[in-house]
């Protein structure tokens, strides 16, 4: 389904503002909120939801509430009058302008429990620590990136969220599904058809998965009951996130927070992308299990041959070289990879590919 364009913006939807409507006569504005920095993700779609209480369902990234606000106004509200924020997940380019927002609307602030548990902990931090300690993580030095995450994470610091969102719950009208895998505290919520699914499930590209190892470093501060098992970081638990929602219905349109527009053009999705997103992860293992095939591989290596076409500047080597890690600890389980040599960095075959049906287990 096509949006009527209420205001133009680039062709990635920078500072455009949509306007859906739905069959049932549904209708959501989507505000194209730019990133404050050069890149080619395009916005972060803040989208507008209206009836009793106006709710945003995100606010973009930290440095950027202007654009909120302009988008706002042409949707017919000032910022004061937002209600109720919903955030889909702790990610500075989804809840970065929302002290802004609460502390100019005194709007309630929504978002899952893990959310809540994590705020005020520098993540980036404790993430980095035992990256390089055990993985031989490249440290980040770029100067930029490394400030706007110490800006958000002071900005957390002072947020309290009012409603701590636990998987299922259903309030005026919303449904909330617990989705971790990309973030452990991610979720989608679906108001009537309509998924508003954060960076859970993106159109043209696939969200970046998180790393279980993160788990061993968080246990510790997460929820009580979220401290036996890990159900919450890595690849696994993305395709079971994935699973979950792949059944919600072939009527419901996915609203993502990214890539909305892209090169002048709309990207509507439905729940069907889900089967493409396994699909390209179930050939990610594939070729890093053919690279593997002949010999013991670090991962440095890895990365550097499967994403050979990409531009690695610091940061997106960064998040690629994660992305090996989350692949390779998926095969590890599956017991089709392990992890052997000096400090156990490098990857050997076991010449099987049993994660692909592990998957379709899932
Ligand atoms: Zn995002």
């Amino acid at each position: 389904m096509e949006p009527e364009i209420l205001k133009s913006g680039d062709d990635s939807g920078n500072k455009m503002v949509l306007k859906y409507t739905f069959p049932d006569g549904v209708v959501i504005h989507a505000i194209g909120v730019p990133q404050a920095w050069e890149t080619p993700l395009g916005p972060t779609w803040s989208y507008v939801i209206e009836g009793d209480h106006l709710t945003l369902v995100d606010t973009g990234c930290n440095g950027t509430v202007q654009h909120l606000e302009e988008g706002l106004k042409v949707v017919g509200y000032p910022l004061s009058a937002v209600d109720r924020i919903v955030i889909t997940h702790g990610h500075l380019d989804h809840d970065g302008n929302c002290l802004e927002v609460v502390n100019r609307s005194g709007a309630e602030l929504w978002a899952h429990e893990v959310y809540s548990e994590l705020l005020g902990i520098n993540r980036w931090e404790m993430e980095m620590e035992w990256r390089q300690q055990t993985k031989g993580f490249p440290k980040a030095e770029e100067e930029e990136f490394i400030k706007r995450i110490y800006d958000h994470h002071r900005m957390s610091t002072q947020l309290n969220v009012n409603n701590a969102i636990q998987d299922g719950m259903v309030a005026d009208g919303l449904t909330f599904h617990y989705t971790p895998g990309h973030s452990p505290d991610e979720i989608c919520i679906q108001f009537e058809k309509i998924l508003f699914s954060g960076d859970h499930i993106l159109p043209l590209i696939t969200p970046h998965p998180s790393v279980s190892l993160s788990y061993e470093k968080f246990q510790d501060i997460l929820p009580e009951e979220y401290r036996t098992e890990n159900k919450y970081y890595g690849l696994k638990v993305f395709f079971q996130s994935l699973k979950k929602v792949e059944g919600l219905g072939d009527d419901i349109t996915v609203l993502p927070a990214h890539r909305a527009v892209h090169r002048g053009k709309f990207n509507p999705i439905g729940l069907d992308r889900v089967g493409e997103l396994l699909e390209h992860h179930r050939d990610r293992c594939y070729r890093l299990l053919e690279l593997v095939k002949d010999e013991p591989i670090n991962m440095n290596d890895i990365t550097h041959n499967l994403f050979a076409g990409n531009r690695l500047d610091e940061v997106n080597f960064y998040l690629a070289y994660s992305e090996v890690i989350s692949h390779i600890e998926f095969l590890e389980e599956c017991g089709d990879v392990e992890m052997v040599g000096e400090k156990n960095r490098l990857v050997k075959s076991h010449g099987t590919d049993k994660f692909s049906a592990a998957m379709d287990r899932m």
